[in-house]
Formats: C-alpha cells, sequence, structure tokens
C-alpha cells in the first residue's frame, strides 16, 4: 500500500512522510494529486506541453529557490502518475531537459550511504549537481531529527514499559 503525505503531496512506504517528516499521510487514491517531479525553466514548459499532448492533467507549484532559474513541481493524479513518468522517461530523456531539466528527487541517504560518503564524491559535480547533493543532505538531516525526536518519545514509553515489568516480575517472584 501507497500512503500519499498530505503536506508534501509525496508518496511514501511509511505512514510518516520520510521527505517532510509530516505524519499526515493518507491511502492514495486515483485522482489524489501526487508529487511528479521538479523542473526549471523551458523544460517546465516541455514537460507541461507533453502532459497535455497525452491528455495527463496537471497542476504545477512554483518553488522558492536563490537560483536564477524557476523551478516548478508537477504533480498528476495517482493514476496518471506511471503514464507521466513514462512520458517524461520516453520522450524526455536523452534531451537537454534531462539532463539539466529535473533536479534530483531521491529521498534522503540511508545509513549505509552515510557511511560510504566521502568528500571525494563531490568532485566532478556541476553545479546543478551539487545543488542536488546539497538538498539531499539537507533532506537526510530533517528527516534525522524527526528520527531523534520519534525515538525520544519512543525511550519514554520503553522505559514505562520496563519499569511496569520489573514490577511485575518482583510481584510475581
Ligand atoms: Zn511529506
Amino acid at each position: 500500500m501507497e500512503y500519499l503525505c498530505v503536506k508534501c503531496r509525496r508518496l511514501a512506504e511509511t505512514e510518516q512522510c520520510p521527505w517532510c517528516g509530516s505524519r499526515e499521510t493518507k491511502e492514495a487514491e486515483g485522482s489524489d494529486y501526487c508529487y511528479l517531479s521538479e523542473w526549471g525553466g523551458e523544460e517546465a514548459g516541455a514537460l507541461a506541453d507533453l502532459l497535455n499532448l497525452n491528455s495527463i492533467p496537471f497542476q504545477t507549484r512554483k518553488n522558492p529557490c536563490d537560483t536564477k532559474r524557476t523551478y516548478y513541481s508537477f504533480f498528476v493524479p495517482y493514476r496518471a502518475l506511471e503514464d507521466a513518468k513514462d512520458t517524461i522517461l520516453t520522450q524526455l530523456s536523452g534531451s537537454r531537459a534531462a539532463a539539466e531539466g529535473a533536479r534530483d528527487d531521491s529521498g534522503p541517504f540511508d545509513g549505509d550511504e552515510v557511511d560510504r560518503m566521502e568528500m571525494v564524491e563531490l568532485d566532478g559535480m556541476s553545479l546543478e549537481e551539487l545543488r542536488a547533493y546539497k538538498d539531499r543532505l539537507n533532506r537526510t538531516l530533517k528527516w534525522v531529527r524527526v528520527q531523534e525526536k520519534e525515538w525520544k518519545r519512543r525511550t519514554t514509553v520503553l522505559m514505562d514499559m520496563r519499569e511496569e515489568a520489573e514490577n511485575l516480575i518482583d510481584e510475581i517472584s
């Protein structure tokens, strides 16, 4: 089952959104608009044309950014998401759009990725790639902070339960 984050409209496998940390998630339904990807400049226009051409309804949101390029997040209905992804892959990949337009939209780094992280990875990255990498670092840090908070709360529960168990053991034995 896929969950849809009500806040950022990304799909997740967990009830808590790994992107923004929101607990406001719901079961994704066909008509729910879901995050597709983020595109800038001319490429955003090209994607809009393609989606129109393929009769895929979409919504866009202008993103605040610190670069000269304006980026737009594209959202399409859940039922059309795979079609929309195919459209991008088959018709926009290999073009300048695929190379420059799409920003890295992968999730937070996992533990293994962080363990293997070395400065050398940054060498040779373009400005665009570096920005995407930094975004991903920020996303991971945000996710870690959410997890820390969660486990702090859970620690209290664990300790309470341990105390209760200890008391019961003392009573019975
Ligand atoms: Zn979210």
